[in-house]
């Protein structure tokens, strides 16, 4: 069946704007209690990253959280908020406190009904469809919740090109066990269908974007903020990424999760839009992260000569670097690195390339802005990439 996408604009955070957009948003899908009952406990799973300035687009925004919250417990749920902070950030008690902090999410319990998530439990689950995993460990919140509403972000990223409504799910798997499955998946693809299979063992029944202000460059931390001017929603977390790409200019051919969608037969024809006409919206296509791979025939040939010679050797992909003079020896770097790679010497971060997976965790851990990404030499013959 074609998915439908809710499209509302918002040019700003102001409150009143927001619980608006949200309102309408959900009522283009036939609202809130198509969702949801009362006297559920619904999980509202943001994007938390390492927690950070609401200003700097990394985050959920606290006032898409506030509207969200506030309809759900007009509509008789509970509510608790909930994610494992990614990024080389331990999953406790005290690393959640500082995330909810830094991302202006603690004043959020003040609201009746509404709870932030300090349980750093987690438990397994099936996902019996899957085709490269079939068990994740997943925090026991949104285990335990009724139903679970993801609120995403539209940004670039490092690995996946773009992270939305799919790769926001990746926050339920607790923090040391994202390492593991960077370790195992190196390759973007690979990854993007872990991702997808994670889609199998836990279900949101909403997807709703925070799209007011993406993230342009070399996200997801360290990018630069964009205005886009929308709240987005969809019970169909692909149509809502590929509308979303569609929107901020990212083509889908380039986007991994996309890609695996489309070849699972997950996208079923265009989205069809209800609300405002995201056409009309003159948004600037996002700058791709260095990382990323142009789209086209041509570059898809491209693509499959790197990896051919990428699996021969990983010199041959961007790698990280560390600027010393920029590093503070906090060591987010060394913990994050699934392979082992990062490692803190005179308090200054090293990288062994030899060892380096291509994750760039470390680049998304580091807050710093404290390691830059190169292109690899094959990559600026084949694609002509910048750097
Ligand atoms: S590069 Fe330095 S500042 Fe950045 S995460 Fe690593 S240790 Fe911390
Ligand atoms: S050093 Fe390499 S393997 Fe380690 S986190 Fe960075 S990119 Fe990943």
């Amino acid at each position: 069946m074609t998915a439908t996408v809710s499209s509302v604009l918002c040019s700003t955070y102001d409150e009143a704007e927001v619980d608006a957009a949200v309102v309408q948003a959900i009522d283009h899908l036939g609202g809130i209690g198509s969702f949801v009952s009362p006297g559920m406990t619904v999980l509202l799973k943001p994007n938390l990253l390492t927690g950070a300035d609401p200003e700097k687009a990394v985050t959920t925004h606290p006032s898409v959280l506030r509207s969200v919250a506030r309809i759900l417990t007009a509509h008789g749920c509970q509510v608790i908020i909930g994610d494992s902070p990614g990024a080389g950030t331990r999953y406790t008690p005290s690393s959640l406190k500082r995330a909810y902090e830094r991302s202006g999410y603690a004043p959020l319990v003040t609201m009746a009904g509404v709870r932030l998530n300090e349980d750093v439990s987690h438990t397994t689950v099936s996902s019996p469809e899957g085709r490269v995993v079939k068990r994740f460990l997943i925090i026991t919140p949104a285990v335990e919740a009724d139903a679970i509403i993801s609120l995403s972000k539209p940004k670039t990223h490092l690995l996946t090109t773009y992270t939305g409504a799919v790769k926001n799910l990746f926050g339920v798997v607790p923090g040391h066990e994202k390492s593991a499955f960077h370790s195992r998946f190196p390759e973007a693809d690979a990854f993007s269908e872990m991702l997808i299979d994670l889609h199998g063992a836990v279900v949101p029944v909403l997807h709703l974007m925070d799209a007011v202000v993406g993230m342009e460059g070399n996200g997801p931390l360290s990018g630069t903020p964009v205005p886009v001017g929308l709240i987005l929603a969809s019970r169909n977390p692909h149509a809502l990424d590929s509308v979303a790409c569609r929107i901020i200019g990212i083509p889908i051919d380039v986007v991994p999760t996309l890609r695996a969608a489309e070849e699972r037969g997950l996208i079923d024809g265009e989205p069809v839009i209800v609300g405002a006409d995201p056409a009309s919206l003159m948004i600037p296509a996002f700058r791709l992260p260095d990382t990323a791979r142009p789209a086209g025939l041509l570059m898809k040939i491209s693509r499959k000569m790197l990896a051919r010679f990428q699996r021969e050797g990983r010199f041959l992909l961007p790698y990280p670097v560390v600027v010393p003079s920029a590093c503070i020896g906090c060591g987010a770097c060394v913990r994050i690195c699934p392979a082992d790679a990062a490692s803190l010497r005179e308090r200054r971060a090293e990288i062994n390339l030899s060892l380096c997976i291509r994750c760039y965790c470390c680049h998304e851990s580091c807050e710093e802005a404290a390691i830059l990404i190169r292109q690899g030499l094959l990559s600026r013959l084949i694609l002509g990439n910048r750097q």
